[in-house]
C-alpha cells in the first residue's frame, strides 16, 4: 500500500495561489492529503500594532484565498487555527499524521527566529520541511551574500548585487487542482487545544502574550463547534465602523488591479516616481499594489515580469521607457534593498539601539533656542528639547491637527484609509523628525506600523531611517515645506479639501495657510482658525487649529540640530531652493 503523503501548506506571507514556488513545491509531492493552513500568531495579534484597516485587509485576503481553494476543490478552504505556530503545529502534525510542512521563506527577524524553532520541532517529529523563496524577487539571503555579506544600503549596491544573480525567475502557474484534506472526523481538533502548556523545551513561553489579549481575541478557533473558518471582524473584537479604508484585500482584487495598470502601457512605460502626484486621489497616481505585496496576494515576480514585458514591447516599438531607479522596476528594487538590509542586520534593524547601520541622533538636543533665533543669535550651545512640548507636537501630528493643512490632510488620509502616496509619506516623516518637530523616527514608524495597510517592517523602518537622515541617505539640507511642497502639486488644495473638510470652502490663496485668511473670510467660509487642535468646534461652529509652531523657525532649529548631530558645524551657507526645500549651497 502506498504511504500517505500528508502535507500542511502553511500560508504566512503568501495569501495567493498564483506564482507561489512554495505552493508548487508542496503540490509536486503529490499529496494524498493537503491542508492549507493559517495560524494566528500571538506575536502579530498582540505584539504588533495593527489598526482596523489592516485587520480588515487581512481577513478579506484570507476569505478570498479560502474561496479560491473551494473553487478548485469543494472540500477545501483555508484552514484557520489560533495559537502560536511553535506550539500548535506539533499538535497538528501529531493529530493529522503530517509528513511534510511547506512554506514560503520569510527573512524578517522575528519570523526567522520563529521558523528556526518550528523547523527544529518538525525534524524531531520526523516531519520533512520544505521552504522556498517567493516573497521577494530574489532570495534576499543570496542578495546579502552577493553584497559581501553586508546590508544593502544604496540603490547602487542592490543593483550590483542582483546583477550578479541574474534575472528573477518567471512566475509559475497557479494550480488547477487541489487534493483533498482529511475527512471531517480526521480534521476535527476538539480537545487538542487543551494539550501542552505552550512552553517550549528551552523555557520560552510562546503563548505568554496570548494570555494578555482580551478574551474576545483569545476565543479559541480550534474548539468544539468551530469550523476553522476565517473569523469575522466582530469575532476578533473590531468594530466594523472603524474600518474606513476603501482599499480592498484579496488575490482576485490584486490581480485585477495589476491587470488594469498593465493594460495602460503608456502609464507603465512612462512611470517615474518623482513625477507622480502625492495629492492625487481617486485615482491615486501610483499603483497602490503595496498592500497586496505585503499580504502576498500579489506575487512580486508577476508584477516585475508583467511590467518588463510591457517595457520590452515598447522598446521594440521604439517607444521610450523611464529608467531605474525612478521607474516601476526601480520601485521594486527599493523594496528588495530594504528586505535585504533587514535580513542582513536582523532584529536591531528595527531600532536605533544596537543597530550598526543607523546614525545615532539625540533627538532630545537641539542647538538653538527660539529666543536666540528671534534675536538672530548663532547659537553654538545645545539645549534640551522641551519634551512635553515635543510630545504634544507628536500627538497633534498623529491626529492630523498640527495646523498645517497639507500635513493634517495626509495624516487623516493615512488614519482613514491606511495608505498615502510615497511623497506624502516623505512630507509627514520629514515634518515629524528633522524638518519640524525633531521627534525620533522610531515614534513615527510606530504610528505608520499601526495605520498602514501595506505596513512592511523592512520598508517602513528603512524609509523612516532614510527620511530622518539616520541611514541610507543623508542630505538633511533638503527639507519638505508643509506649505510650498504641497502647493506645487495641488495648487487648488483638493487633497486638503477632501481630508480636512472644515477648510473645504477656503479660497485657494489661503488653503495651505488658513491662519493668514482675514477673520471675516474665515467666518464666511464656515471655519475659524483658532485653538490648539483639542477641539474641532467652538460656540461659533467649526474650528481648525492654528499652526502649532512657526515653521521657518523650526526649520532653522532642526537644520542646526542636524548639522550638530552630523558634526558639520553650525554655520553652513545653505540656500532655499524653489520648491521650499533646502540644499547645501
Ligand atoms: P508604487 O510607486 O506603485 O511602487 C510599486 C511597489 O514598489 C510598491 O507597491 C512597493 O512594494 C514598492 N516600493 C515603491 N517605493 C518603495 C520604497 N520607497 N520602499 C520600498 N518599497 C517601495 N512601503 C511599504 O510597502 N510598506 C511600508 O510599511 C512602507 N513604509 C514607508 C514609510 C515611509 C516613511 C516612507 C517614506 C515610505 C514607506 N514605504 C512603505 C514605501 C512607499 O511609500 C510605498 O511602498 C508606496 O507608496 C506604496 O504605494 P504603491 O504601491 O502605489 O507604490
Amino acid at each position: 500500500k502506498q504511504k500517505a503523503t500528508v502535507v500542511i501548506y502553511w500560508h504566512r506571507t503568501d495569501l495567493r495561489l498564483h506564482d507561489s514556488p512554495a505552493l508548487q513545491a508542496a503540490l509536486s509531492l503529490n499529496p494524498t492529503t493537503f491542508i492549507p493552513l493559517w495560524t494566528w500568531d500571538p506575536h502579530y495579534v498582540y505584539k504588533s500594532r495593527v489598526g482596523p484597516n489592516r485587520w480588515s485587509h487581512l481577513l478579506q485576503s484570507q476569505t478570498d484565498l479560502s474561496k479560491s481553494y473551494k473553487a478548485l476543490n469543494p472540500h477545501q478552504k483555508l484552514w484557520v487555527v489560533r495559537e502560536a505556530p511553535q506550539t500548535v503545529l506539533p499538535k497538528l502534525w501529531a493529530r493529522w499524521g503530517v509528513t511534510h510542512l511547506v512554506f514560503e521563506k520569510d527573512c524578517d527577524a522575528y519570523a526567522r527566529a520563529r521558523d528556526e524553532v518550528v523547523v527544529r520541532l518538525a525534524e524531531e517529529a520526523g516531519v520533512e520541511v520544505i521552504v522556498r523563496s517567493g516573497r521577494t524577487l530574489f532570495d534576499v539571503d543570496e542578495i546579502v551574500a552577493k553584497n559581501g555579506g553586508k546590508a544593502t544600503m544604496s540603490m547602487a549596491q542592490i543593483e550590483k548585487a542582483v546583477e550578479k544573480i541574474g534575472k528573477p525567475d518567471r512566475p509559475v502557474d497557479a494550480p488547477t487542482a487541489i487534493p483533498d484534506p482529511l475527512e471531517w472526523d480526521g480534521m476535527d481538533l476538539t480537545g487538542v487545544e487543551e494539550e501542552g502548556d505552550g512552553v517550549l523545551e528551552d523555557g520560552v513561553d510562546v503563548n505568554s502574550v496570548h494570555r494578555s489579549g482580551t478574551d474576545k481575541q483569545y476565543a479559541g478557533i480550534m474548539g468544539p463547534g468551530r469550523d476553522f473558518g476565517v473569523p469575522t471582524l466582530e469575532e476578533i473584537g473590531i468594530d466594523a465602523g472603524d474600518v474606513r479604508t476603501p482599499h480592498c484585500g484579496g488575490e482576485s482584487v490584486a490581480l485585477r488591479l495589476l491587470a488594469r495598470c498593465i493594460a495602460d502601457e503608456e502609464y507603465i512605460g512612462r512611470f517615474e516616481k518623482p513625477n507622480t502626484s502625492p495629492a492625487a486621489f481617486e485615482p491615486q497616481s501610483t499603483t497602490l499594489l503595496s498592500p497586496h505585496l505585503h499580504f502576498g496576494t500579489l506575487s512580486v515576480r508577476k508584477f516585475w515580469w508583467d511590467v518588463q514585458d510591457v517595457m520590452e514591447r515598447r522598446r521594440k516599438a521604439k517607444k521610450s521607457n523611464a529608467s531605474i531607479p525612478t521607474n516601476l522596476p526601480g520601485q521594486l528594487l527599493f523594496r528588495e534593498m530594504y528586505f535585504a538590509a533587514h535580513a542582513a542586520v536582523g532584529e536591531p534593524f528595527c531600532r536605533t539601539y544596537g543597530n550598526p547601520m543607523v546614525r545615532f541622533i539625540d533627538w532630545h538636543l537641539q542647538s538653538k533656542s527660539p529666543e536666540e533665533i528671534a534675536h538672530g543669535d548663532a547659537g553654538d550651545k545645545l539645549y534640551e528639547v522641551d519634551s512635553d512640548e515635543a510630545e504634544v507636537w507628536f500627538l497633534r501630528w498623529k491626529e492630523g491637527r498640527t495646523g498645517f493643512p497639507w500635513i493634517d490632510a495626509l495624516m487623516r488620509q493615512l488614519k482613514q484609509e491606511g495608505w498615502i502616496h510615497h511623497l506624502g509619506r516623505h512630507s509627514v516623516a520629514c515634518f515629524l523628525t528633522r524638518g519640524g518637530c525633531y521627534v525620533s523616527w522610531e515614534r513615527g514608524a510606530e504610528v505608520f506600523e499601526e495605520m498602514l495597510i501595506d505596513h512592511e517592517t523592512a520598508c517602513n523602518i528603512g524609509n523612516w531611517m532614510w527620511l530622518s537622515c539616520t541611514a541610507f541617505f543623508a542630505q538633511f539640507y533638503r527639507c519638505y515645506s508643509p506649505i510650498t511642497f504641497g502647493k506645487k502639486w495641488d495648487p487648488e488644495g483638493n487633497l486638503i479639501r477632501r481630508y480636512c473638510p472644515e477648510l473645504a470652502k477656503f479660497d485657494k490663496k489661503y488653503i495651505y495657510e488658513p491662519w493668514r485668511a482675514p477673520i471675516a473670510d474665515q467666518r464666511k467660509w464656515g471655519c475659524r482658525v483658532t485653538g490648539d487642535g483639542s477641539s474641532s468646534t467652538n460656540e461659533d461652529g467649526n474650528i481648525y487649529p492654528k499652526p502649532m509652531f512657526d515653521f521657518d523657525q523650526r526649520r532653522t532649529i532642526c537644520l542646526d540640530a542636524m548639522k550638530n548631530a552630523y558634526h558639520v558645524g553650525l554655520h553652513g551657507d545653505d540656500k532655499e531652493v524653489k520648491d521650499g526645500s533646502w540644499r547645501k549651497a
